[in-house]
């Protein structure tokens, strides 16, 4: 049986805003690794392939074809599917990855005959088996087949961390980047999160605790990556001590050299700043720290574990060991214009190397979205709208022209004020700098449209 694993092409909302910049797709690659054994496997990676989808199929004759989703893709992942029964009916479509898991009911169309709301070793063996067999397709857990009117076991799961398969994108692996650093692989080594904040998805998927993978497929996922840069996607890598120390040590008794990039909480730079300082030494380069904001009552109400105080002990400590700070903060809907000026202020003083932020989104699938729904300007399966810097909830003490005007302010102020330039163009060279600087001008230009639009209603 010959199987392609698709991922979609950007969709046009996040080429505009300059999000040209893509990581591997690793969820690909595991299933890859899971079926190499029994079938004919290959990954299609549309967002770094130039070859139309119907000539693809023509060439490599699937017949199944799986397509991973991401939390925006519903539009195109449909009308892939919706392509490939139109070329051939006979190919039998599949969808995972994580809007699959979030709302599987989006994928319910003539077009879909499985949708996999989580994957593993076991139900991803059993699902091909049963294609393979051309049979009735039994109830699988978290596989919801059209043939059963998408019934769900309701055993819940989450897709399985499985060592992947990296010669599968080899052809499209110097495309991979991370923020600037090209060519980047990726990597996790534990899922979860004990932090627990309120305003986030992940630890609501994985689990309020951290999940550790085997630290033997750590090391050998170490080992299997060839790029320079390791961005390690786990939510609050740098939270024990004990493990990092082991990576260490791994790192250096096979003299590994590699630079690191990856997530980390204030809460756990500050318990573990031993740790740090010698993970420092083995390759860290860059963290992604949550500050959030520059109020107290809102990391209060965040629930963040960590005070304004914290952050800026957290960021002196980095700048002390020399590790750059990637920042990101929220913007809070009830903000005034007092606010913004007290938040670039405070930008200022904690002056990380780049910082981005975005405005509160109370996702459909948290807690939060009750809180907001009689402010919501975005309609629940306006899919494509949830994620890319929209302003959600319309702002309480300013109209929303004005919210979009101050949103604006902040945006140039950190570009031209606050974000190293020098330091970028140092790092990425001028050429992706320009390319990064390209989102802010589509920014810009997209809020002022809806600045006019607002005005006009
Ligand atoms: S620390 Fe990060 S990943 Fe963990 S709950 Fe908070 S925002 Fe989510």
């Amino acid at each position: 049986m010959r199987v392609l694993l698709v991922r979609p092409p950007r969709i046009k909302k996040a080429i505009a805003l300059g999000e040209f910049m893509y990581s591997e797709p690793i969820g690909l690659e595991m299933v890859y690794k899971v079926l190499e054994d029994k079938y004919e496997v290959e990954i299609f990676d549309m967002m770094a392939d130039n070859m139309p989808l119907d000539e693809k199929i023509r060439a490599y004759k699937p017949q199944v074809i799986a397509i991973t989703s991401l939390c925006i893709d519903v539009i195109k992942v449909l009308s892939i599917s919706r392509q490939i029964k139109e070329l051939n009916n006979s190919i039998v479509t599949i969808v995972g990855g994580t809007q699959a898991y979030l709302n599987p009911g989006a994928f319910m169309d003539s077009s879909m005959d499985h949708i996999m709301k989580y994957s593993n070793e076991k139900n991803l063996l059993k699902l091909y088996g049963e294609i393979e067999k051309v049979c009735e397709i039994p109830l699988i857990d978290g596989v919801l087949s059209k043939s059963r009117n998408y019934e769900d076991s309701k055993v819940p799961g989450v897709n399985e961390y499985i060592l992947p398969n990296r010669k599968s994108t080899q052809k499209y692996r110097h495309n991979y980047s991370y923020f600037g650093y090209k060519p980047t692989a990726i990597m996790g080594t534990s899922r979860g999160c004990a932090k627990t904040c309120r305003f986030c998805l992940r630890w609501r998927i994985e689990g309020h605790a951290e999940e550790y993978f085997p630290m033997d497929m750590v090391k050998e996922d170490i080992r299997n990556i060839k790029e320079d840069y390791v961005m390690v996607f786990d939510n609050d890598f740098l939270h024990n001590s004990e493990r990092i120390n082991e990576i260490c040590n791994f790192l250096e008794d096979e003299k590994i050299n590699k630079k690191f990039i990856c997530y980390a909480s204030v809460h756990s730079i500050l318990e573990n700043k031993e740790t740090v300082k010698r993970f420092k030494d083995n390759g860290l380069v860059a963290l992604l720290v949550g500050y959030e904001t520059f109020k107290s009552d809102e990391l209060e109400y965040y629930e963040k574990k960590s005070t304004i105080d914290d952050n800026l002990e957290a960021s002196r400590f980095l700048k002390s060991i020399n590790v750059d700070v990637w920042a990101s903060f929220m913007v809070h809907p009830d903000w005034t214009k007092e606010d913004f000026k007290g938040f670039r202020q405070y930008i200022k003083l904690l002056s990380p190397q780049v910082s981005s932020f975005s405005p509160l989104t109370p996702f459909p699938n948290l807690p939060l979205y009750k809180e907001y729904e009689d402010r919501l300007l975005v309609k629940k399966d306006d899919y494509e709208s949830w994620s890319f810097g929209q302003i959600t909830i319309r702002p309480s003490n300013m109209s929303l022209s004005s919210y979009y005007l101050e949103t604006l302010k902040t945006n140039f102020y950190i570009n031209l004020f606050t974000n190293n330039v020098f330091y970028m163009v140092k790092k990425f060279g001028i050429g992706r700098v320009i390319r990064l600087s390209q989102g802010s001008f589509n920014l810009l230009i997209k809020y002022l449209k809806l600045m006019a639009k607002n005005s006009k209603s």
